[in-house]
């Protein structure tokens, strides 16, 4: 129980990866707040499930696009639990298309919810987590935050602005006693990726690309979450941690293949 009496809010708790934090880290022994934008039903199955772990869970509507909505979403939580040990900026969209095509209100969701939204919502804890004494902030990045890939340019753009934001609030907020670290997940199939897999082609030639020759899976990313929430990892400063199956270590992947 590396997580036990501590008070978390997973963004995007709902579905997917944030599904799968706020399930492993009540596994811990922690009390869940889990936020969604749309999705209600899928936020109370994943409450209910905590519940019947023994942990308390609270589902909480935010659009974190907007910052009235992410100070919104971080008071509400502090009514709920009253201390807010960590919260798991995981919250986020990918819109795919081409460079060339894309147009300034898919730039402005995709900036705005990923960006945006991790910023003000860590600025909103952070704030809380001053006074409370310290706290650890744990923002969700992506392979695609170090390693471009065609046809999600903003959100590439996104992610390394959030690795960037992980490392000046780590520095800026190691003196309030408050932990900044980031998780930076590879292919994890979830229903944001699953479009993207859904042609048997495609998927066939992103296997070839994942050295470990499976897709992620929203689980795989939990370990690494659950580390950096707890103590273990108080003298990781601004790291972001890479889960992706081998994909960034590599170079010319079919040409060894084929040697
Ligand atoms: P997902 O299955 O589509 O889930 C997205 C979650 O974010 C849902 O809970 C959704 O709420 C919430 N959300 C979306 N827009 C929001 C908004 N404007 N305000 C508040 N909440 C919002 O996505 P996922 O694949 O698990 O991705 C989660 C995070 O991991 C994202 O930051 C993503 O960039 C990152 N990531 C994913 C992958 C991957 O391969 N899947 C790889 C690297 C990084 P509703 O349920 O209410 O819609």
């Amino acid at each position: 129980m590396k997580l036990e009496n501590k008070s978390i809010l997973v963004t995007g708790g709902s579905r997917g990866i944030g599904r799968a934090i706020a399930i492993g880290m009540a596994k811990e022994g922690a009390d869940i707040g889990i936020s969604y934008v749309n999705k209600k039903e899928k936020a109370l199955e994943v409450a209910q499930e905590i519940k019947n772990m023994g942990s308390k869970a609270v589902v909480i509507q935010a659009d974190v696009s907007k910052v009235s909505e992410c100070y919104g979403l971080i008071d509400e939580f502090f009514k709920k639990f009253s201390k807010m040990d960590v919260l798991v900026n995981n919250a986020g969209i990918c819109i795919l298309g081409k460079f060339t095509n894309s147009t300034e209100q898919d730039y402005d969701r995709v900036m705005n919810t990923n960006l945006k939204g991790e910023f003000f919502c860590a600025q909103a804890a952070a704030k809380k987590m001053i006074k409370q004494g310290g706290g650890t902030i744990i923002n969700m990045s992506s392979l695609n935050g170090i390693v471009g890939e065609p046809d999600q340019c903003a959100y590439n753009a996104s992610k390394g602005g959030i690795n960037m934001i992980t490392k000046s609030l780590a520095l800026e907020l190691a003196g309030y006693n408050i932990k900044v670290n980031g998780l930076g997940p590879g292919f994890i199939v979830t229903e944001a990726a699953e479009e993207d897999v859904a042609d048997a082609e495609v998927r066939r030639e992103y296997l070839q690309n994942i050295p470990l020759h499976r897709f992620g899976k929203p689980e795989d990313v939990v370990g690494a979450a659950v580390f950096l929430a707890s103590s273990d990892s108080d003298y990781f400063v601004g790291q972001t941690l890479y889960m992706d199956g081998g994909i960034m270590i590599q170079q010319f992947r079919e040409m060894r293949d084929k040697r």
